[in-house]
């Protein structure tokens, strides 16, 4: 069942071009995805694909030009965590997770409030002792587990983690992905990531959509995505990565600007196997099974039987 649907999703903005004139950003572009109760679904993609926009449009921190975005039950409560962890150096620990409660739950009484603070900091491996302290006399992923304690203590039904171990050591971003797999398993939690490491995603993943220029241009199970990759742009993503065992996959020029998509397919004036159709069309999606597709003109003739 699921928890969040994403449905047809354009956000824009405006913002100022090389020469000083007001331009609109096309960040997300036509963005559908669904999201089950309990599941990792992580979204990848280069700097600039527009997997930040779509994460704070499903917070509500960012407007959406059009389309829908929905979860079950209006209440369903979502949390943020962030790449880095502002927390306010003034204050100790245990008001800086007691603060959410006193806002969002005026009759808790303080004793009950407590007893969360402290199920919370256990949950992500702190003590009680933690929490009176200050930030700075914790580590990177140490800050990292307390800014996930703070976004727990509301008991969210979803969280969404915008690269939250990309600022850390890889010895630490371990540490937080499985800490995130534990708290996914002891509350079914449902977990919206994304990453730019697709070492990452790999890991911690259920579903991933690869997105480029606003678009999903492939979306499937962990292992479809990485096993069975279809689509040319998710190829040399994953060949780009150094622990790839694919062959190399090379990337025409830059990522074209989001103020001017190009026409047909937004992959085309990146890609090496680019015919007339995909200037002139934007490709559908064509579906490899119930839960992988694609969007390319090159793969509508694979549909065979398996296709949907
Ligand atoms: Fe490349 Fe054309 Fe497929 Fe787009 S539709 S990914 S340009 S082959």
């Amino acid at each position: 069942m699921s928890i969040l649907e994403v449905k047809n999703v354009f956000v824009e903005y405006v913002s100022n071009n090389l020469l000083g004139k007001k331009r609109p950003v096309y960040a997300v572009n036509g963005v559908s995805f669904d999201v089950k109760r309990g599941e990792i679904f992580s979204i990848a993609g280069e700097s600039g694909c527009g997997k930040s926009s779509l994460l704070r449009a499903v917070a509500g921190l960012i407007d959406v030009k059009s389309g829908e975005i929905s979860f079950d039950g209006s209440d369903a409560e979502i949390q943020m965590v962030f790449q880095s962890p502002s927390l306010n150096p003034k204050m100790r620990i245990r008001d800086i997770l007691i603060e959410p409660l006193i806002i969002n739950r005026k009759g808790m009484p303080r004793k009950e409030m407590f007893e969360k603070v402290l199920e919370v900091i256990k949950h992500v491996g702190l003590s009680e002792s933690d929490l009176d302290k200050y930030p700075h006399e914790f580590s990177g992923g140490q800050k990292q587990r307390i800014s996930i304690a703070r976004a727990l203590i509301l008991t969210p039904k979803i969280l969404l983690a915008d690269e939250p171990v990309s600022a850390l050591d890889v010895s630490i971003q371990g540490q937080i992905i499985n800490l995130l797999k534990k708290l996914r398993d002891e509350f079914n939690l449902t977990i919206v990531f994304i990453s730019h490491d697709l070492n990452v995603i790999r890991y911690i993943s259920d579903r991933v959509a690869i997105m480029y220029l606003g678009e999903i241009v492939e979306q499937g199970l962990t292992d479809e995505i990485f096993n069975d990759t279809k689509h040319p742009y998710s190829k040399a993503l994953l060949s780009a990565n150094p622990s790839s065992k694919a062959e190399h996959v090379a990337l025409k020029g830059e990522l074209p600007s989001p103020m001017d998509l190009p026409m047909g397919c937004k992959f085309n004036t990146r890609c090496s196997k680019a015919f007339p159709k995909c200037i002139e069309n934007a490709p559908d999606n064509v579906y490899f099974s119930d839960t992988h597709f694609a969007k390319c003109h090159l793969l509508d003739s694979c549909l065979d039987e398996k296709a949907y």
